[in-house]
């Protein structure tokens, strides 16, 4: 495991005063690690959703198992199709979905079939009912409206036996969900849990159920927190408010070491803090503190306290939880082991003109919707302070204004992180 010094010393330029954002990813990358494959169980699929597998699942069997009918309709052999004449065929049977038919189907016959019905050996091609006339025991299928193998699914057209239906490092969907169950297969072998700490640092901090202070304000970062970490199917410990007070601090900060894979921190990182949080963090572990090329969310701590992983977030509302989409969220994904693909930005018109400084990144939050034309537009919450948690609510995405980027014009394309999916 390197130390935070030689993780430093491999990125070119390093300057812990004045971060790019790029560099605190690359730090990030080399600082954390995967939860080992021993690190996993088996669980029952609805305990499953949003976990990562550790190990493919490979299909035990062809899905689906039979060719089989796409439509209510009749099955036939497409060979029979008289183009550019209809085609009439005498009806020989029905076949429903669930039990195999039994018997034979003559040339110049058909078979009423039943959607998912397995379609009888030499039957190809399924003419949906409402496209036929029915006169007594014969239908007729009209001119040139169908072709040999139309409306039949193809036995492991879906997945194929021994072949990966998912692969190792997938963090489970609703929809691979349905597909391990389609194989048959009751339960997945996944990653445990990540174990995560937190818990808010400040003295003007004020825990749900404490009598209002003046100066003193109410802890949200405990919350967005919680809920961040919940998406992203951690077990979660909350450990409270802490006090800038150095006995306090310690027993906070080596408890939640012991316990959990990572520790959360807000507050108390900025410069010129007078409090004890950073002096705790330096005393119990090799912790690195930067100011990133960022708005929001300028001041960090990162370093390891023990085993565990350490992020000490700014104290602003807003700056905790860009921070956390940012860079705690990718880091604890690699930590749990997911290869999935970050959520793509979209480019979408900005409806404001913005202005921005070359030299950091800035994440404003922005209300993206779709215009009359069907293009993306996005404008801005309006006030864009740090502490105005109420524009991450009213936002449903971040407009992501890039290191190098200067102002933004009325109408210029900008790049947007949409929530849903994020967070
Ligand atoms: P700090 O990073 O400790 O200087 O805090 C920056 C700002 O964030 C200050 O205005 C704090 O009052 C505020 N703040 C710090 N912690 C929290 C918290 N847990 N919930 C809400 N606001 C906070
Ligand atoms: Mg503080």
């Amino acid at each position: 495991m390197k130390t935070l010094d030689q993780i430093a010393a491999a990125l070119q330029g390093y300057d812990p005063q004045a971060l790019p954002v790029e560099q605190v990813h690359a730090f990030l990358q080399a600082l954390v690690t995967t939860l080992p494959a021993t690190a996993s169980e088996a669980v029952p699929l609805f305990e499953a959703l949003d976990r990562v597998l550790a190990r493919d699942v490979v299909s035990p069997i062809d899905v689906p198992a039979h060719d089989n009918s796409a439509m209510d309709g009749y099955a036939f052999n497409g060979q029979a199709l008289q183009a550019p004449n209809e085609t009439t065929l005498k009806v020989v049977g029905t076949a429903f979905a669930g039990k195999a038919w039994q018997g034979h189907v003559q040339a110049g016959e058909c078979l009423r079939i039943m959607t998912g019905a397995i379609l009888p050996e030499g039957l190809d091609t399924v003419v949906p009912q409402e496209l036929t006339r029915v006169s007594d025991d014969c239908i007729t299928i009209p001119a040139n409206l169908l072709k040999p193998g139309d409306n039949r699914r193809l036995r492991g057209e879906d997945l194929r036996h021994n072949e990966a239906a998912l692969t190792k490092g997938q963090r489970l969907t609703p929809a691979a969900l349905g597909l391990v169950a389609s194989l048959g297969l009751p339960q997945v072998q996944v990653m445990r849990r990540l174990r995560v700490a937190y818990f808010s640092t400040g003295d003007e901090v004020l825990s749900l159920g404490e009598p209002p202070r003046e100066g003193a304000i109410y802890d949200s970062n405990r919350y967005t927190v919680f809920g961040m970490l919940r998406r992203l199917g951690c077990e979660v410990l909350d450990m409270g408010v802490v006090p800038d007070d150095p006995v306090q601090l310690e027993q906070a900060f080596s408890e939640a070491a012991k316990q959990a894979d990572a520790v959360i921190t807000s507050g108390g990182v900025s410069v010129g803090e007078a409090d004890f949080t950073k002096a705790m963090m330096k005393k119990l572990g090799d912790v690195a503190f930067w100011k990133i090329a960022m708005r929001p969310g300028r001041p960090m701590a990162v370093g390891r306290i023990g085993q565990a992983v350490l992020f000490g977030l700014p104290g602003n509302p807003v700056a905790v939880m860009v921070t956390f989409l940012a860079f705690v969220r990718p880091a604890l994904l690699q930590m749990m082991g997911c290869t999935d693909a970050p959520p793509p930005l979209l480019k979408a018109r900005s409806l404001e003109a913005m202005r921005k400084k070359p030299g950091r990144t800035e994440y404003q939050r922005g209300v993206v919707m779709r215009n009359a034309q069907g293009q993306l537009e996005v404008r801005t919450t309006g006030n864009q302070g740090s502490g105005v948690l109420s524009s991450m609510v009213q936002g449903n995405g971040l407009i992501v204004l890039h290191h190098a980027q200067g102002n933004v014009a009325l109408g210029d394309e900008v790049d947007v992180l949409m929530f849903e999916g994020a967070i």
